[in-house]
């Protein structure tokens, strides 16, 4: 095997012919002899020409072309049940390994099904109310069913990403996010594959329960763990009728002698319960800001040197810079997106972004925010591990104040980083709507003065044309990562305070963003399985 790199201006395919040619020359065969060519990874370079670039392993005859290789999953229906809190990508991959080992899934979700979801999502816009157990955060998908889909994560240390990649095709994805550098799939295309891996894990046994928000978490006097749950109205009775019957003991209480806790970082009353019981919890940094809205023309123009065709793939952007000591960064940028309100209670003003397959919208948006460490706030530590959660509860409800509502307290940049209101604003894809506000104070000084300084130094040295009146920033994005840690024994993967117990996911400190979040769900489902089998 040889792999070669090629490079074809952007805007058509690769043939097979290009790719053979170039393999037999790269390995000093004629074409016949080479058996096959596999695309490893693609990737845009608008350096100089603008390009895709490919990477592709090439074989001669008689040599093996190795495939990936997906685990089977097993029928389930009368194998020992394993509790799963939550249905977010951490809980959905541990629930698809646990079929592939043999355990049955019993899946507590305290939000609707992945389509039951969508009217209270778009109510939330228009009422301005939230429903503490549907919305942007909360429900069948978790998080990860409605945004951008980008499937990236930085570190390849947490396990195997094809594993996630691979099944998320055969649930429904392009299969081009095999070989994209950049995956993403799409707000319009997530809920079809989040049906999709409901309907195999029914299919092999395992079980779903919506509506049922877990309340209590118990150790039995056997060893096993009771959960106790309460029934949230509102949620169709179909999410229990459609799956069948646990044969472990419910009714509000489950049984089981392993739970996966993948509550994900916005269940406060969560980490409240530990709290209250007295169980280890740690302060964990996480990373607050704004969200930028700038018109997806101008980073277009900026990423592609004014060279953009609309068939080309609709510009990104991501910085990551040192001001004072402490990371600012670019977080979850949706090109060709929409803002959405992401609170999970009444009170409190949260962004976040999406974007459909197509990132077609006229606005680029992105989260920027600046680290915030366990030791910054001495003022909160009263909370003790809870001190950053309640920081950053404090400055949900602080924008909500200013606003009265879901509006966005918003300012345009150059006036954020001079210090003035900003007399007008311009056009936001933010349905809920935005209001002057002078977000410079709004925000805690320190990160305020960060991204005063980050914002001009961006537009000067990495990205020109970043750096204008015509953005705008909306306050506030806070839910980047989870404040809190519920720390696990490094070797079982076990919660310290109640073996058993699998904290797992964004909500226990171990994971960020969709892929993270489902290979923590997968390490621990693993471990489990393994723990059960000895
Ligand atoms: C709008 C938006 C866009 C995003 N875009 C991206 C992106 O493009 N790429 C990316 O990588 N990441 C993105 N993220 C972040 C990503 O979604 C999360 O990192 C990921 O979903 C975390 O997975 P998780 O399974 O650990 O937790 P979650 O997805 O948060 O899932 C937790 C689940 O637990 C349930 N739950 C909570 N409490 C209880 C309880 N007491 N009882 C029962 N169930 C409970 C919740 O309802 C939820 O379904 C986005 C997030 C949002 C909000």
């Amino acid at each position: 095997m040889k792999e070669i790199e090629m490079s074809i201006p952007i805007g058509r395919d690769l043939t097979d012919g290009e790719m053979l040619s170039a393999a037999a020359r790269a390995l000093g065969v004629a074409p016949g002899k080479v058996s096959r060519c596999k695309v490893l990874r693609r990737s845009i370079d608008a350096r100089n020409d603008i390009v895709y670039r490919y990477r592709i392993a090439a074989y001669v005859s008689g040599e093996e072309c190795p495939e990936y290789r997906l685990e089977e999953y097993r029928d389930v229906s009368s194998a020992e049940p394993v509790i799963i809190i939550g249905a977010g990508p951490a809980g959905l991959f541990a629930a698809l390994k646990l079929l592939m080992r043999g355990f049955r899934p019993v899946i507590l979700e305290r939000g609707k099904d992945v389509h039951g979801r969508k009217p209270d999502m778009a109510a939330l816009s228009v009422s301005g109310k939230v429903d503490p157990d549907s919305n942007y955060c909360f429900g069948e998908g978790g998080a990860g069913a409605f945004s951008d889909g980008k499937l990236y994560t930085r570190s390849s240390k947490r396990g195997d990403i094809r594993e996630v990649l691979h099944q998320l095709v055969l649930f429904g994805a392009d299969p081009e996010i095999l070989v994209d550098a950049h995956p993403h799939i799409g707000s319009d295309r997530l809920p079809l594959i989040v049906e999709n891996i409901r309907n195999c894990i029914v299919s092999h046994g395992g079980e779903y329960h919506f509506g049922t928000k877990v309340t209590d978490i118990e150790r039995n006097t056997d060893g096993s763990i009771s959960v106790r749950t309460a029934s949230v109205s509102g949620a169709p009775a179909a999410g229990r009728g459609s799956c069948q019957d646990s044969g472990a003991e419910h009714e509000d209480i489950f049984r089981a002698r392993r739970v996966i806790l993948a509550t994900g970082h916005s269940a406060r009353d969560i980490y409240g319960l530990f709290d209250g019981k007295g169980w280890a919890l740690e302060a964990k940094g996480f990373a607050l800001g704004v969200r930028v809205e700038h018109p997806q023309s101008l980073i277009n123009r900026i990423q592609y040197h004014g060279r953009y065709q609309p068939f080309m793939p609709t510009a990104e952007y991501s910085f990551v810079t040192q001001v004072k000591d402490r990371g600012v960064f670019s977080f979850c940028m949706c090109p060709g997106g929409i803002l959405v309100p992401s609170a999970t209670s009444d009170g409190e003003v949260v962004l976040n972004g999406m974007s459909n397959s197509a990132r077609n919208s006229r606005w680029a948006n992105a989260g920027v925010v600046v680290s915030v460490e366990p030791g910054d706030m001495p003022q909160y530590g009263r909370y003790g591990a809870l001190s950053l959660m309640q920081f950053q509860k404090d400055v949900e409800q602080s924008m909500f104040r200013f606003s009265g509502s879901l509006k966005a307290p918003a300012q345009r940049m150059m006036d954020f980083c001079r210090g003035v209101e900003s007399r007008d604003l311009p056009a936001t894809s933010y349905r809920p709507g935005a209001v002057a506000a002078p977000l410079h104070e709004l925000l805690p000084e320190h990160v305020s003065q960060r991204l005063r300084l980050a914002f001009p130094e961006t537009g000067n040295r990495k990205l020109k044309g970043y750096y204008t009146n015509d953005a705008l920033l909306l306050g506030v994005e806070s839910r980047t990562s989870s404040p809190v840690r519920i720390p696990r024994d490094p070797e079982t993967l076990e919660y310290v305070s109640l073996p058993g117990l699998y904290p797992c996911g964004e909500g226990a400190g171990y994971a960020g963003g969709i892929v993270s979040s489902a290979l923590d769900g997968i390490n621990c489902a693993a471990r489990l399985a393994a723990a059960l089998a000895e």
